[in-house]
């Protein structure tokens, strides 16, 4: 079996820690000199792409990130066989469940594996998660798993259903509205709901970053909103209460909403909850929500509705904007949310 490692930066590489602050370290690290057992695993072959805190990651560095996975996948061997079985990711904690969202949705249906990793302690440390992970990922790589996964503490998640939701425990990740894709016991338990193995379509880099997400609270200003409908956005998320609801009464977001759909800016609203999802349907700050224009994002993740809405925009620039996300999010495009 043949995986190939990208790397994009994050703590399982980077240098220094207490009381220094962590930074990327030298592009020049050999991954697998200072983790020969990987060479166990599978032949590996890895490039480096970026050494970024994931914090500095943008949506351009997705797209390059999917363009070179792509072009990866697309590589063939003299013999005309597939050149890798596999992809690993190495990355930044902070925003991986960030990029695994876009690589899905720009990806769309793949036909193997694409594991990102990454790790709260740096590779070349004693006490270390990124052994483990990246032993995991690389081995996760090999398997008949074609989606875009985070590998993590033993656990396999879908990566547009992932979220980071511990800072500081070795286990850091959860999709608490998906069962983990696989469970690495002392056997591997996969689950049945892993994704078929799809053709990957054409691979196109369009993008729109010009998105506002507003997690919305109570005394939450809609002037400022409505100010921010001026400069120049394309699409709005609005992390909203429980099942999808807003204020109403004082400090009404509602004509925000109707504002902005009237101007052709989409407006989607997620939960605030990390379980459950919306259902716009439920209360009477949905139902308003809804009438003036808002669209459900369902069960997902605001990392996974954000980006899929920068996707959306960026396939469908130049056509009117509120019905292209409207379409978007009434299909599941890579297992974002649950069947409706
Ligand atoms: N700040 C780091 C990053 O996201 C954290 C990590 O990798 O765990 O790049």
């Amino acid at each position: 079996m043949r995986v190939l490692i990208f790397h994009t930066g994050g703590t399982l590489m980077m240098r220094g820690g207490d009381p220094s602050p962590l930074v990327p370290d030298v592009f020049t690290r050999d991954i697998l000199a200072e983790l020969p057992v990987l060479a166990r695993v599978a032949e590996i072959e890895s490039r480096i792409l970026f050494a970024l805190d994931s914090s500095d990651m943008q949506p351009e560095h997705w797209v390059t990130i999917a363009e070179a996975v792509y072009g990866a996948l697309c590589e063939t061997r003299a013999d005309g066989g597939r050149r890798f079985d596999g992809i690993v990711i190495v990355h930044g904690t902070d925003t991986m469940a960030y990029t695994a969202s876009a690589l899905s949705f720009l990806l769309g249906g793949i036909d193997r594996p694409v594991i990102l990793t990454g790790a709260q302690r740096p590779l070349g440390e004693v006490r270390t998660d990124a052994r483990a992970n990246l032993v995991d990922a690389c081995f996760l790589a090999t398997q008949a798993i074609p989606e875009v996964a985070i590998a993590f503490s033993s656990k396999l998640y879908r990566g547009n259903r992932a979220v980071k939701l511990d800072a500081w425990s070795m286990d850091a990740f959860g999709s608490p509205t998906c069962p983990p894709l696989a469970d690495l016991g002392v056997t591997l338990e996969t689950g049945d709901h892993i994704l078929a193995a799809q053709t990957p379509l054409p691979f196109d880099r369009r993008i729109e970053p010009r998105v506002l997400g507003i997690r919305v609270f109570p005394g939450l200003d809609p002037a400022i909103v409505a100010g921010a409908l001026d400069t120049g956005i394309q699409g709005l998320l609005l992390v909203a209460f429980g099942s999808g609801n807003v204020p109403q009464r004082e400090r009404s977001l509602i004509p925000i909403i109707a504002e902005a759909t009237a101007r052709d800016i989409p407006v989607v609203v997620v939960s605030q909850c990390v379980r459950g999802g919306v259902d716009l349907r439920r209360y009477e700050g949905g139902v308003s929500a809804l009438s003036a224009g808002a669209i459900s994002g369902g069960a997902m993740t605001p990392e996974a509705a954000v980006t899929k809405l920068m996707v959306a925009l960026g396939r469908g620039s130049g056509q009117p904007k509120v019905a292209l996300a409207r379409e978007a999010f009434a299909n599941i495009w890579a297992g974002e949310d649950d069947a409706m």
